[in-house]
Formats: structure tokens, sequence, C-alpha cells
């Protein structure tokens, strides 16, 4: 009797085979198509293990591909040459809290050196080269994100975004820096004498710097939309957006202030938010969304984008010459966050009288004002450093005034702008100047010109 005559065996995986082959047994057919059962572990995942599982792909990509491409447009890099500060610290990190190597207690504190600017991510050869293919952005604004929010949770704590935070809480309303005071009984007073109404269709939204330090810009905004026959109205009871906390980590709080706004809009039947300030913009079109889905249905416009587009119609016309020498500073949370760098440059050229002198780097690789992500209330020093860079650019280009369209950046730049003689304004007032527009309001927190 040979091998082959033999009866054959009861289990059919007991005798080799290959698959798809006639002649195979017909009881292999009823063997479900799986290698190996899964096995329940038998610990319980961490909070590490949950959160390095969501980020692993995001870092991975980067860590195997050590391009490090992104260094050289990295703000914080620049002035520091740290490399545990680097967009790739950031992600090799992950990959060794991914190995048991290092704990988020460990590392939490290298992630206050980042703007969240974004310029990493679009230098990126992993953004640039397979972006379009794969659909495949590397993710490096959202990773520090997620840390910072990891290290709250786990209770590990910044000094100064803690205390901000906590003073956020109390107050409704970022703290602002300074002695400025910041309440809700305050945060329609940068209106005073304008008589504009509450609620409606459209509100504008004016973020926390803006509605308490940095007046005169409110102001110019409200003023050019009554100008242009626009009809809008102020929010009931507005609180910050949320975005900072959200950024520096503190999401509960994040979500809270965003679930009162969007219950504010409601009550008042608002459809439609105008937004000032390019951080509101980021917490409104990236931020809510996520915390609501579908059901965040208010529409969203930047009132840069709104300008613009009442030039082009006829329904605003700069008429008043501003003798300036100017060039413009691209806000990242515009440019390079979200490709928003024509309309704040239409509007510049329909300004008579500006001598305009664009910076080499338009797009994606503008330059940084570090006043973004935090980083001005735990390292204000390196803040000052990455400002003074930016202002240098524009010294470079032989011009007395940089015009900005984010009141975040205005406050550093002004700073940095006084060594080099430079006047930081922002854009909207310089259309306002233009539109003959007499604004009000302040420009740097104290009573001095205060609202009229
Ligand atoms: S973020 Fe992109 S460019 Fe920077 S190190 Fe990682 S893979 Fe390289």
């Amino acid at each position: 009797m040979t091998q082959l005559d033999r009866p054959g065996p009861s289990d059919p995986l007991s005798v080799p085979f290959t698959p798809g082959m006639r002649g195979n047994p017909d009881e292999l057919a009823a063997i479900p198509d799986e290698i190996a059962h899964a096995r329940e572990l038998p610990i319980e995942p961490t909070p590490t293990q949950e959160f390095t599982e969501t980020w692993r792909n995001a870092a991975y990509n980067c860590f195997s591909s050590g391009h490090k491409f992104c260094r050289e447009v990295c703000p914080v890099m620049q002035v520091t040459r740290n490399e545990s500060w680097t967009p790739t610290a950031f992600h090799a990190n992950v990959v060794a809290m991914d190995k048991g190597e290092m704990t988020i207690e460990e590392i939490a504190s290298d992630y206050v050196n980042c703007t969240q600017c974004g310029a990493c991510e679009l230098r990126c050869p992993n953004t640039l080269f397979t972006g379009d293919f794969y659909r495949f952005r590397t993710r490096t604004v959202d990773v520090v994100k997620a840390v910072r929010a990891f290290a709250v949770e786990s209770g590990v704590h910044q000094p100064a975004w803690q205390s901000w935070n906590e003073r956020t809480e109390d107050r409704t309303h970022e703290p602002v820096l300074g002695e400025t005071p910041v309440s809700q009984e305050h945060v329609r007073d940068w209106s005073d004498g304008l008589d504009l109404s509450i609620g409606g269709e459209t509100v504008l939204f004016v973020d926390c710097e803006a509605a308490f330090y940095r007046t005169s810009v409110p102001r110019a905004v409200a003023q050019i939309l009554q100008l242009a026959g626009y009809e809008f109205g102020l929010m009931g009871e507005q609180w910050c957006c949320g975005g900072p906390a959200a950024e520096m980590g503190y999401v509960d709080q994040a979500k809270r202030f965003a679930q009162h706004n969007l219950d504010n809009w409601r009550s008042t039947d608002t459809k439609r938010v105008l937004v000032l300030d390019p951080h509101d913009y980021i917490s409104f079109t990236e931020d809510y969304p996520k915390y609501f889905g579908a059901d965040f249905d208010i529409e969203v416009v930047l009132v840069v984008e709104l300008f613009a587009a009442l030039i082009r119609d006829g329904r605003l016309t700069p008429s008043v010459p501003v003798e300036r020498t100017i060039t413009y500073h691209d806000p990242c949370r515009l440019n390079k966050r979200k490709g928003i760098w024509k309309e704040p440059r239409q509007i510049l050229r329909s300004i008579p009288g500006l001598d305009f002198k664009d910076i080499d780097r338009v797009t994606q690789w503008s330059y940084c004002s570090g006043g973004g992500g935090g980083l001005p209330i735990e390292k204000p020093e390196l803040t000052a450093a990455i400002s003074a860079g930016r202002v240098d650019k524009a010294a470079a280009l032989e011009v007395d005034t940089l015009v900005s369209a984010c009141p975040w950046s205005e406050r550093p730049l002004g700073e940095a702008g006084q060594a080099s003689n430079i006047d930081v304004v922002d854009l909207h007032e310089l259309l306002a100047e233009s539109l003959g527009i007499t604004v009000g309001g302040s420009r740097n927190g104290g009573s001095e010109g205060s609202p009229a």
C-alpha cells in the first residue's frame, strides 16, 4: 500500500497543500479564510497606547522618511536651532512613546515650542511629492495639538498655559496679557457710539485681543460694513472662540466655549458669522465642524475676503490717498493654513497712494510672527525673536510700514518694529482710512485713543 492509497486524515490541514489547486480535499473549502485567531491581549490598553495608536501613522510617516526639510522653515528652529523643538522631533517623540521608550511627562514641555503656523507641513516632501497622488498631508499641527491635549488629560501642565486657561474660564475671555480688563460686561465696549444691533442673520465675531486691546480694528471693520450698507449685528453673549484653549491642549474648555457660542447664535437666529481674526477663522472652520459635525450649520465668512468682494463689486471705493511705503505680513493661519493670500493684496492694491513692496516669499513660505500657538504666553522671548526676524525681512525692502491682518501678530510685530522704525498697522484700519473713516478706538489697550 502506498501513501496515496491510505485513507485521508480527518484534519485536512494536517497535510501540506497549495491554496486554490485542483485536487485539494473538499473539506478545505469549508475552512474559514483566516490565518490565526485573534487573541485577547492579557493587559488593559493604557492611555498612551490609545494615543499612539491614533497618531502612529502620522508619526511613523515622518519618522521613517528622514527628510527633515521642514526644519529650515520652522520659525522656532530658525531662532533656537534646538533639535528637540523641530517638527521631526515632535513626530519622533510619538514613535518613542509608541515603543514605550518615553513618557508624556518627559516630552510635554518640548511641544510648547511650536506656533502651529503650518510651514513644516507645506515644506514636507511627504506633502509636496505624494500629497496630490495619495491625498496625503503631513499632520504636524494636528500632532502638536493632540500631544498637548494628551498632556493636559494626563495631568501634565505648562504653568503659564494653565493659569491663562483658568483665567479664561473665569472671565469667558482670554486675559489678553497685561492689565487690560476683560469680562463679559465689557466685550462690546469697543463698539460704543456705533449704534450696532444684537443678533440677526449675520453677526460679527470679534476675537479677545481685538475686543479688549486693539479696539480700533473691530471699529474699522464695523464702520466699513456700515458704509457698504452690509447688514450685521453683534452677538448677544459672546465668549472666546475656544481656539487658543484647544491649541494649548485644554480641549474640554474649548468645546464648552464652542457650545456656548453655537447656542447663542441659534438663540438669535444667526445663519452667518463674519470673522476678522485668522485664529477665529481656524476655530470656526476646523475645530467647530469637528466638535459638532453636520449640526454646525453656520456659514463662516472671513472679513478680508468680504471686503475684497465689496471692492470688486464697487460697493466700497477707497479714494483717500495713503502715502506710505508698505509691505504685507501674511498671517500664517490665512496664508499657510488656508491659502488666502490674494484678497489682502487686492485690497492693498485698491488703496491709492500706497507704494506696495511685496515680500519675496509670498505664498506658502511666508514668515511667521511667532504670535500663535500659545508661544507668547509660555515663551515671550521666542515670540519676540521671531517677530524681530520678520521685521528684518520688511526692513530689507526699505518700507516704513508693515501691514498685517491678524490682531495677535500686531503686538509682537509692533514691538519689534519700534527698534527698526517700522510702523505696524492693521489692514482693515488702512482700508478705513482710505475710505475716509475716522476709526477711533485703541491700538494698545490703554485709555489713549479709546472709543469715541
Ligand atoms: S515633517 Fe516632513 S519634512 Fe519634516 S521631518 Fe517629517 S517627513 Fe521630513
